[in-house]
């Protein structure tokens, strides 16, 4: 009886639910604690059956549970949700045992535990693994989303790329086709007013080109297209290539131009040319467009030097519009002018800077300007760039005729007395510098009287005019003076000048920009020893005679034109044809034309040619196969070294890289200069003779072998 109440006493503690149920699992008993929880009195809840209390989806699952029960078995807990009388859902947790009586069921017994609050936490729990995992797979579908993205971006990337080098091709052609043919008319005989509507076109199709070329190098700046070469090359040669390619408009708007490059610059470097020109060529395109008056100077300077490296620095100065401190901000952008009404009035395309500034970092350089409105402005760049071999650097020797000669420089412009003077300095000379006349006559009188002459007055002028004569005659006149050389510096020559000057007695007659070699050249031939002996019976000095007496020098390792040579062009453009044609007839070659590689190809086996001109783009068989059956040994032609020329439109770097890899010779680039083809033909029927094709083991013809 104790124990019996002490049980009863325990039940009645409990928290948990102590139930029995008859075989049929109908209730018998339950404890206080069971009904409060339930909400149920006793009287209504003895007698329910158990599944009424249990969630319908849960009926079977539970009734299975309690009927699975035998005698002496272990059991099992199980988890179902039953609903209160108020209609709240409860999980509990279940443990039922089968009361059996000689091996009889004769009852179950069971306790149950409430355990919403762990189920709540737990499905929570799954729940948030499930938003977790409908997250995962949600991040997962994005990420390949951008994967897709980033592929057709870099097809898209890829198709740009070639669709703009079709472009370049596609408009290129028909360019060449519009310059070329102006330019063989311009060599007939026009008249004055033909000749200007001629020089128009072409100055305008020379502009519209230049365009062209803006919009597809800063596209293929965009698209990460754009190599920076790594050729030697002379910069010295590089830098006054461009001065002497815009001297002509510069001098138009009677500005003085001075091109400069400090003695101390390594010229023999390796880079690329090309990139270097075309920033010059924008920087001082631009420096003449927005000057009206003053002077426009070109410098190259030493910034640092390693061993096998140098920084150089470039700079290219006006005296023109200037620009706001504002405007200056905007610059080296994209399609950005410094206001809307410069455009109008100068015109551009606002590409340029953008363009130079991608172009200097590609040289690991910088950009950037000073400038102030309505004085001027300083545009530089830095490029770094490797130094050719030591050998090939060293500092080219000054004749010693001119060294320690004593010079006077006379001129009204300072940055071209401070360049002359620099450049005198760096050969050795004694020299003084004035800006007029009236000096100049002082200090030629000064120096007499201290018994060491002047020998030599470099006489820096814009435009020869009367003045320049009256200057050469008096000094020409003083019998104290006469024996000095005259040499003039002038930019703006016309016909006749040199002529009157020799009557007067200069000694030469240079046109500007200056350029170091030469002046150096012109200073050596008149201290000459056969120059003194011939006095005043030598012809005056032009940069005509001294590039003569240079390429008399020359002579020796340059062949003459190659009149006689025959030269097989492939080519399917009928303008194009009609125009090499024109420019290689000229010179004398004998041309024989084909429209395609398959036609080149049968014209070699069938014919001796020196040399093969070779579209790349062609149709049936384009330059590239051509090539590769010309330097196939097994194939039919008379030679298999012959050397081939490509021409394309695609003016793109790797083209050129691409066209020497494929076994052709040379490159040149469409539009076709008159020129460039010639000298490139040359170069090539002069050069020794280059062994491309393989030894016959090497070669294994594929299937599409076409011969
Ligand atoms: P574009 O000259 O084709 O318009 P650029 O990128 O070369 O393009 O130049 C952008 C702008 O910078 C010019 O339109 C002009 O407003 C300004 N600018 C460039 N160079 C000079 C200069 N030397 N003097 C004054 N303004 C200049």
């Amino acid at each position: 009886m104790d124990s019996s109440k002490l049980f009863q006493k325990f039940v009645g503690y409990t928290k948990d639910i102590l139930f029995e149920l008859d075989t049929e699992g109908y209730f018998t008993s339950v404890n206080t604690e069971g009904l409060k929880l339930l909400g149920y009195e006793k009287e209504e809840f003895i007698g329910k059956h158990f599944l009424e209390f249990i969630r319908p989806d849960f009926k079977r699952q539970a009734q299975d549970f309690v009927l699975s029960q035998e005698c002496e078995k272990e059991n099992t807990l199980f988890e179902f949700p039953v609903i209160t009388a108020q209609g709240e859902e409860l999980w509990l947790e279940q443990y039922v045992v089968a009361v059996c009586s000689d091996n009889t069921i004769i009852g179950y017994k069971g306790i149950a535990r409430n355990v919403t609050r762990f189920k709540l936490a737990e499905e929570e729990l799954k729940e948030s693994k499930q938003s977790a995992e409908d997250l995962n797979l949600q991040l997962e579908k994005t990420i390949e989303r951008a994967n897709e993205i980033a592929a057709k971006a870099e097809t898209d990337n890829i198709a740009k790329s070639n669709f703009l080098a079709n472009m370049s091709h596609e408009i290129r052609t028909p360019m060449n086709g519009v310059l070329g043919m102006i330019d063989l008319l311009l060599d007939t005989g026009l008249d004055a007013e033909q000749r200007d509507y001629c020089e128009t076109a072409h100055k305008s199709a020379d502009s519209l080109l230049r365009i062209i070329n803006d919009i597809l190098d800063f596209s293929k700046l965009e698209a990460n297209k754009f190599e920076i070469e790594n050729i030697d090359f002379d910069l010295r040669t590089t830098v006054e290539d461009v001065s002497d390619e815009l001297a002509h408009r510069v001098y138009e708007k009677n500005l003085e131009f001075i091109c400069f490059m400090n003695p101390d610059v390594p010229s023999r470097l390796k880079g690329d040319p090309g990139r270097i020109r075309q920033i010059l060529r924008n920087l001082v395109g631009n420096a003449v467009k927005f000057t009206e008056q003053g002077e426009i100077a070109v410098r190259v300077l030493l910034e640092k030097e390693e061993e096998t490296r140098a920084m150089l620095r470039f700079e290219v100065k006006d005296t023109g519009i200037g620009i706001t401190k504002k405007g200056q901000n905007r610059l080296f952008q994209s399609f950005s002018q410094v206001d809307a009404s410069t455009t109008r009035k100068y015109g551009g395309t606002g590409l340029g800077l953008a363009i130079s500034k991608k172009l200097s970092e590609m040289m690991h350089g910088q950009i950037g300007v000073e400038s102030k409105k309505g004085t001027g402005s300083t545009f530089w760049f830095t490029a770094v760039l490797d130094k050719q071999s030591d050998a090939q650097n060293v500092a080219p020797v000054t004749p010693a005729s001119i060294q320690n000669k004593r010079i006077l420089v006379v001129g009204e412009n300072s940055t071209n007395r401070e360049v002359i003077c620099t450049y005198l300095k760096s050969w050795g000379c004694l020299y003084q510098d004035v800006s007029d006349e009236y000096d100049a006559f002082t200090a030629l009188n000064t120096a007499v009287d201290s018994g060491s002459p002047f020998e030599l007055i470099v006489f820096d002028q814009i435009t020869v005019d009367a003045q320049t004569e009256k200057f050469g005659k008096r000094v020409k006149e003083d019998p104290r003076l006469n024996s000095v050389q005259l040499v003039l510096l002038t930019s703006l020559g016309k016909r006749g000048d040199p002529a009157r000057l020799q009557q007067v007695g200069f000694a030469a007659y240079l046109s500007k920009p200056i350029k170091i070699k030469l002046l150096q050249d012109c200073f050596t031939t008149v201290f000459s020893e056969e120059y003194i002996a011939q006095a005043g019976k030598n012809p005056i000095i032009t940069r005509h005679s001294l590039a003569e007496a240079q390429r008399a020098q020359e002579d020796k390792t340059v062949t003459e034109i190659h009149h006689d040579a025959r030269i097989l062009l492939a080519e399917d453009n009928p303008v194009n044809q009609k125009l090499a044609v024109k420019l290689l007839t000229k010179v004398g070659y004998v041309v024989e034309v084909v429209n395609n590689g398959k036609e080149a190809l049968a014209a070699l086996e069938d014919k001796e040619f020196d040399m093969v001109l070779m579209d790349v783009q062609m149709p049936e068989m384009d330059g590239f196969e051509a090539t590769a059956a010309i330097r196939n040994p097994k194939s039919k032609v008379k030679d298999h070294d012959i050397p081939i020329i490509a021409m394309t439109a695609n003016a793109m770097k790797e083209d050129r890289q691409h066209c020497l890899n494929e076994g052709m010779d040379d490159y040149i680039s469409k539009p076709i200069n008159k020129q460039r083809l010639i000298e490139v033909v040359e170069r090539q029927l002069t050069a020794p003779r280059k062994k491309h094709s393989l030894p016959d083991d090497d070669i294994t013809l594929g299937e599409n072998a076409i011969f």
